[in-house]
């Protein structure tokens, strides 16, 4: 058999790491961290196994956790004390986020990056203040007009304000970089500028520049109390079925000064990592969320998937499709498998 092209050759044991595409290092990952200033103990978060809400006491705990798995970058996710309409806590300058980053930043060397945004901190569970959309052809504002739903949606201007503040009082803390997440028009805009305002033109901004309505945040809920009360988020949150808009979405923020683009959620979006990866020459950061996450431990559970293999074959395909660095709850024990 007379065969030219056998890429079988490059298979075999020994050459196979000389070959390899694509690697993936525990420098790569960035380990969500959740804490919650409602409690004083640990929490174990049931539909994310192996994660749990931490007090503000145990924040530092946690992240040395984290590091001592190779990971040194953190997300952190506030849980305050107490929600209202505004979301004031989420910029108090003792609220839940500031206060662990103080902490954080002060007593380890982790890269600590803050999740900027209103909905853990609003009683409605919105990404912003609320406006009233009834509009009708008549112009009325106040009433229902017959064969047009009301419908409530955030306020995206007056959002920006108070992302602004959120954003200022992380800095002011010692966040090392900012993640705006609420998908609002000018968000990055809005907070480059604030931040420069202050001081703080050296602080980074990572953009949840893509960010899907997805019902794979479903975990992510429980764990950070951020259910909304009413609705959905699809007025803000992109259309699962758009991937040019996506390119059109993340323009805005590059041109705004956004640092680090990032893709939410990851495995069902890889044509979006790998469409930012062609188009732009920014890091790519791409959000396996608390769903991915969720369904492999599920499947584990019953003895369908070995749960290791999975975790790690789905990070590497992540990283495959163009991202440059991964946020995943998978981050401490992949690293932990790296490291072995
Ligand atoms: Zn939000």
């Amino acid at each position: 058999m007379e065969l030219t092209h056998r890429p079988r050759r490059l298979r075999q044991d020994r050459i196979r790491p000389l070959v390899s595409e694509t690697s993936l290092e525990p420098s790569d990952l960035i380990a969500p961290v959740f804490v919650d200033a409602t409690t004083n103990e640990r929490v174990p978060i049931e539909s994310m196994p192996g994660h749990e809400r931490v007090p503000i006491d145990e924040a530092v705990a946690r992240v040395e956790e984290v590091r001592e798995t190779g990971v040194e970058a953190v997300m952190l996710f506030g849980i305050p004390r107490s929600k209202d309409p505004e979301g004031t806590r989420a910029w108090a300058e003792d609220g839940v986020v500031q206060e662990a980053t103080r902490r954080i930043t002060s007593e380890t060397d982790a890269y600590v990056v803050t999740d900027v945004c209103l909905c853990e901190y609003t009683d409605h569970g919105h990404c912003g203040p609320l406006e009233e959309e009834l509009r009708g052809e008549n112009g009325g504002v106040d009433e229902p007009v017959a064969g047009h739903e009301a419908t409530t949606t955030v306020d995206n201007d007056a959002a920006l304000e108070r992302l602004e503040k959120i954003a200022t009082s992380h800095a002011e803390a010692g966040a090392d970089m900012i993640a705006p997440s609420g998908m609002m028009d000018g968000m990055v805009g809005a907070i480059r500028g604030a931040l420069d305002e202050a001081g703080f033109e050296r602080v980074p901004i990572m953009s949840y520049a893509a960010k899907y309505e997805s019902a794979f945040y479903g975990p992510f809920r429980d764990a950070a109390d951020g259910t909304p009360s009413f609705g959905d988020r699809r007025h803000y949150q992109m259309d699962p079925a758009n991937a040019r808009e996506a390119i059109r979405e993340v323009e805005l923020d590059v041109e705004q000064g956004a640092d680090v683009l990032m893709v939410k959620p990851a495995l069902p979006y890889l044509d979006i990592v790998a469409d930012l990866r062609r188009e732009f020459d920014h890091p790519v950061a791409a959000y396996n969320v608390s769903g991915e996450y969720a369904m492999l431990h599920a499947a584990a559970e019953k003895g369908w998937l070995e749960l290791e293999e999975v975790a790690l074959e789905s990070l590497l395909s992540i990283k495959r499709a163009g991202a440059d660095l991964i946020l995943t709850y998978f981050a401490e024990d992949v690293a932990t498998r790296l490291q072995e």
